[in-house]
């Protein structure tokens, strides 16, 4: 995992980024964060999952069944409405 990934420190709020992680399943890793502020210290862990779908994937793996993000169908709404022939144009 990318060591860029990071979030604020829960007491401090100063950046802290991911030391190391480790997979849990293909949809949840475990990231063990470390604050960047030298007088905090602070260093904990967190879950990472993967909860939805925006894009689906090309090459699906078998067994992996995540929803449909609200916001992806909201865009597929959209793009099928432009898409289709009958939607009168507003344009
Ligand atoms: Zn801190």
């Amino acid at each position: 995992m990318s060591s860029k990934l990071g979030i604020s420190c829960p007491h401090c709020d100063t950046w802290a980024t991911v030391r190391t992680s480790e997979a849990v399943s293909a949809t949840m890793r475990i990231a063990y964060f470390q604050c960047k502020n030298i007088a905090c210290g602070h260093t904990w862990k967190a879950h990472i999952e993967v909860v939805a779908t925006i894009s689906p994937s090309a090459i699906p793996r078998p067994g992996i069944n995540l929803p449909l993000s609200p916001l992806s169908e909201t865009l597929r709404i959209a793009v099928a409405a432009i898409s289709d022939p009958r939607q009168a144009s507003l344009l």
